[in-house]
Order: C-alpha cells, then sequence, then structure tokens
C-alpha cells in the first residue's frame, strides 16, 4: 500500500512552522485560558474583520454552526431559496432550522444559483435565499439584492469557498444581509475546524454571540435557547499563523490554476471555468466538466486514481439526491446541476501542489486514446 505521501490528493491543509504555532500557543501556559473569547480569538477576529473587509465578524467553532446560528438569528420561517449544488451543510443548516428548502437550478457558467430562476420560486411562504460562491465563484450578488429587496427576503450567502474574495474591490462577505465563510482544515484559510458569519447590522452581533454560548446573556440570565459554538484557543492560534502567510498561499493556488488552464484550456470535451470579471479569486478550488471528452468523469476519476492521484466528485451527488432528501424532492427539475453533478471532477489544487505533478495530472487527462 501506498503511503499517504505517495498519493496525490485533492487538497493538502495549509501549515505554519511549528515552531510558529508554538510560539503562538505557548502564553497559554501561563494564562490557562483555553476558550471563551480568550486573547488569541479576539485578536484573530480584529485580523479578520481588517482582512476580509467587513464591518461585523463572529467566530465560530466551525462554519457549519456558523450558517446554522446565522440562519437561527434571522428568526426567519417557512420557505428559504437555496441550491442544490453544494457541500450537505448549506441544506442541513437550513432543514436543521424547521426551514423547508427550497432547490433552484444553477447557472453553467460558473455553477451558482441561476438569478433568473429565484423569482418564479417565490411564494408567500418565502422568507429569505442561502445561495453559494460555488468553488469560490461568486454569485450574482447584484441581481440577488435586488430580488431580495423587492420581495423583502434575507440573503445569507455560503461563502465556505470565497475566504478572501472580493468583487470590484470590497470583501465579497459585504453582500447580502449575512456570509458564512468556513475555516476547514481543507479550506484555503484554516483554524483546523472554524468559521465566521460576517454582516453589516451591529444588532446581529449580540445574537450570534450569545447563540453559540447556550444563550447566555449575563451571570444570572439566559435570554436565547442557544448552542454551543465557540472557537477555541488552539484554533484561533492557527488562524493568527495561517492568516500571516496567507497572501503567499493565495499566490501559489493561483500559479497552480494557472497551469492547469495553461494546459487544459481549449481542449474539445473539457470545460473549464472561466475567470470572472471584476473578481479577485482566492484559487479555491479547480473544477473540470468532461462533456463528451474520450473519456467519461468517472473513467477519468478511475484513471487518474490508478495513478495515485485522487479527485473528487464534488459535489455528486446533488443534494437533492441523498438518502435523508431523496423522498421529499423527487419531483423537483434541476437539470443544470444535475448534468455538472453527473459530469464534474475537482482536480487537486492547493498551495503546496508542485506545477510538476499539476504538468503529470495535465499528461495523464490530455494522454486519454
Ligand atoms: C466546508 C463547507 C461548509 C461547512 O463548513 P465546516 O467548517 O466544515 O463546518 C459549508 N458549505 C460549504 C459549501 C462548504 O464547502
Amino acid at each position: 500500500m501506498l503511503s499517504d505521501n505517495e498519493k496525490i490528493l485533492v487538497t493538502r491543509s495549509s501549515m505554519p512552522d511549528f515552531d510558529e504555532y508554538v510560539e503562538e500557543i505557548r502564553p497559554l501556559w501561563e494564562s490557562a485560558w483555553l476558550t471563551n473569547m480568550g486573547v488569541l480569538h479576539e485578536k484573530l477576529h480584529d485580523e479578520l474583520i481588517d482582512y476580509l473587509q467587513v464591518p461585523g465578524l463572529t467566530m465560530f467553532s466551525n462554519g457549519h454552526m456558523a450558517l446554522e446560528m446565522a440562519l437561527d438569528a434571522m428568526k426567519l420561517s417557512g420557505e428559504v431559496i437555496t441550491t442544490p449544488f453544494s457541500f450537505s451543510s448549506t441544506t442541513h443548516a437550513i432543514t436543521r432550522n424547521g426551514l423547508t428548502p427550497v432547490f433552484c437550478d444553477i447557472n453553467p457558467d460558473n455553477y451558482t444559483i441561476d438569478a433568473d430562476k429565484i423569482e418564479e420560486l417565490i411564494t408567500e411562504k418565502t422568507t429569505a435565499i442561502v445561495p453559494v460562491h460555488v468553488y469560490g465563484n461568486i454569485c450574482d450578488v447584484e441581481k440577488i439584492d435586488k430580488i431580495a429587496k423587492k420581495h423583502g427576503l434575507k440573503v445569507i450567502y455560503d461563502a465556505a469557498h470565497a475566504f478572501g474574495v472580493k468583487y470590484k474591490g470590497r470583501g465579497i462577505g459585504n453582500y447580502g444581509d449575512a456570509s458564512m465563510f468556513s475555516f476547514h482544515a481543507t479550506k484555503v484559510f484554516n483554524t483546523i475546524e472554524g468559521g465566521a458569519v460576517s454582516y453589516n447590522d451591529k444588532d446581529f452581533e449580540k445574537v450570534l454571540r450569545y447563540l453559540k454560548n447556550f444563550g447566555i446573556t449575563d451571570k444570572e440570565n439566559v435570554d436565547y435557547i442557544g448552542g454551543n459554538a465557540k472557537m477555541n484557543e488552539f484554533q484561533a492560534a492557527m488562524g493568527i499563523c495561517n492568516l500571516r502567510h496567507i497572501e503567499r498561499e493565495i499566490g501559489k493556488r493561483r500559479k497552480v490554476v494557472e497551469r492547469y488552464i495553461e494546459r487544459l484550456d481549449g481542449v474539445c470535451g473539457l470545460i473549464i471555468q472561466k475567470p470572472q470579471e471584476g473578481v479577485e479569486s482566492n484559487y479555491a478550488y479547480f473544477p473540470l466538466v468532461v462533456d463528451n471528452y474520450k473519456i467519461s468523469r468517472n473513467g477519468l476519476y478511475d484513471l487518474l486514481a490508478e495513478n495515485n492521484i485522487f479527485a473528487r466528485k464534488y459535489f455528486y451527488p446533488l443534494i437533492t439526491d441523498y438518502n435523508c432528501y431523496r423522498e421529499s424532492f423527487k419531483d423537483v427539475k434541476l437539470p443544470v446541476a444535475k448534468r455538472i453533478s453527473d459530469n464534474v471532477l475537482t482536480l487537486p489544487c492547493y498551495a503546496d501542489l508542485s506545477l510538476d505533478t499539476v504538468d503529470r495530472i495535465c499528461d495523464i487527462i490530455l494522454g486519454v486514446k
């Protein structure tokens, strides 16, 4: 069997130098303050506000709880329009809040929610839209904003893939009523596990702060039915270290993506995503859609695996095809999402992936007879 070092996986966590991390956590042995919004938590919070250029930010134990609690804090009811082409977390966060997801198809250019198909799904029960910035591609934030204003809906973005992305020079977390970022180990920026919600409304901050700490408002009062989703000091320390090197990491990802594009752009039967106008990308993922190529998506997946390269069928299956949702959504028609999901493969993409390996992956793909 191969060791993990010989396998090329779809992603690999960014790590600071060991000594750098140790220096960051050393003071914790003096203070013995390990969680509950400690010094490192507050430091990372301020640094992230700066980096993401957002007016307000609350950090969480992970991205999923950040999204679940953001939806909770909005006091929504009824139906929420979202996309089936995402990670399970997006729909689970809606459903676990007692809300009904209503699935909108995606657009074929960047795989985000098709803003032109949102309005036809709005009913008198609709209270919010939860779009996803898929692979770091941004949604049509302007069109979504117009629709939301016209119909009085909240917009909560799943921005798990979009850390550091800017649109027209503005941090992506400024759009909509709130955005959730994931700092999971596999994401562009990680705090081991972690996440955050950004927002404009300062009152929102209080509610989120209490919700993630059991709803406790002071020593003798519990005003909200909260949970526990606080980021601890070891997570924050990892974030402080990783944030120091984020520009370099994104720069290295950029080189990986540029090499893929150089090798694969214009090849008949292979579709790669086009850079979006006005968007400063974080190069989070490199999806390839296999469209009448010499080999199928599944064939290509197997061929790469035979060469110790483990791409991911990401996002396959669609959320509407999960065992836990299939029965409820069997009549929903989502032709574009279905086609992309059946044919997409995300190729290895991370900061430390060598360009030689990218070339080797491209050689295998292009060498198919
Ligand atoms: C990673 C991810 C999440 C969940 O984030 P965690 O930090 O892993 O809880 C939610 N949505 C999308 C699209 C993701 O990729």
